[in-house]
């Protein structure tokens, strides 16, 4: 049985590097259409925002001498180019899949409204929200926790390299620990980094639960999916 019956799924860009430097790991992108698969199979509706950061990233641009906001359209675009190898992926796993664009670009994907995603959900489809929220200055974090909002989704679930969140970060801090469940608040108090502020906010302004965790181990997205408790629960 699945503890959630709609979910909005946020994979980072750079997890699908896997062990390359740039772009995207056939390995990784396979090991995600199928555990991708392994859910929509328990009949959860899933929406999925995929960052661009293997990439591109405004920011980093902006230290290069790129103009910012040219910068971040090319981080949206490549949002998309991300969304459709993973749709391809998706597709090639046999699930029912498509992607739907912030900006329009048809027919590279069908403009997005809340209304067809949810359509589409509703039909069993898996449905990538790609090109983030649309606009510069903005980053997908903040994406993910809109179209979670939006499509009415019961948790988002940010799949990443790190198994939860910790007191600092473990990879530089073995005396790091993990929590089972943080406020928001807490997280602002302490400072941690699992999300940009503005992400966070809207997800405690609109009772959004985020649900932290370590994605790149396969069979770990089914485990949240029918309840075992391996991450981290943002509430209020
Ligand atoms: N981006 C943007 N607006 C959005 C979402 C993303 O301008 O609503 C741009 C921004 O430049 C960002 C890049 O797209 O750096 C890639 O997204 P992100 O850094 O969130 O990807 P991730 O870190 O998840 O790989």
């Amino acid at each position: 049985m699945a503890a959630f019956k709609r979910i909005l799924l946020k994979l980072s860009g750079e997890s699908l590097m896997g062990e390359k430097q740039y772009g995207i790991d056939e390995k990784r992108l396979s090991e995600y259409a199928s555990q991708i698969a392994e859910i929509a199979a328990l009949g959860v509706q899933v929406g999925i925002v995929i960052g661009g950061g293997n990439i591109f990233r405004g920011l980093t641009g902006t230290s290069k001498g790129f103009d910012r906001v040219q910068g971040d359209q090319m981080g949206m675009l490549a949002t998309v180019i991300n969304s459709l190898a993973l749709n391809s992926a998706l597709q090639a796993a046999g699930v029912k899949s498509r992607v739907l664009t912030a900006i329009r670009m048809e027919p590279i994907g069908e403009f997005y409204s809340k209304q067809k995603a949810i359509s589409s959900l509703e039909q069993g489809e898996v449905v990538i929200l790609s090109a983030g929220t649309g606009n510069p200055f903005f980053t997908t974090d903040t994406g993910s926790s809109l179209r979670a909002i939006e499509i009415e989704a019961d948790v988002m679930l940010k799949g990443t390299r790190v198994d939860g969140i910790y007191t600092a970060d473990p990879e530089k801090d073995k005396t790091a620990t993990k929590f089972d469940e943080i406020t928001y608040d807490e997280i602002y108090n302490r400072n941690l980094k699992v999300m940009d502020l503005t992400a966070t906010t809207m997800c405690k302004e609109n009772n959004m639960p985020i649900y932290v965790f370590d994605m790149d181990t396969v069979g770990n997205l089914k485990k949240v999916i029918t309840g075992e408790k391996i991450g981290t629960l943002v509430r209020n």
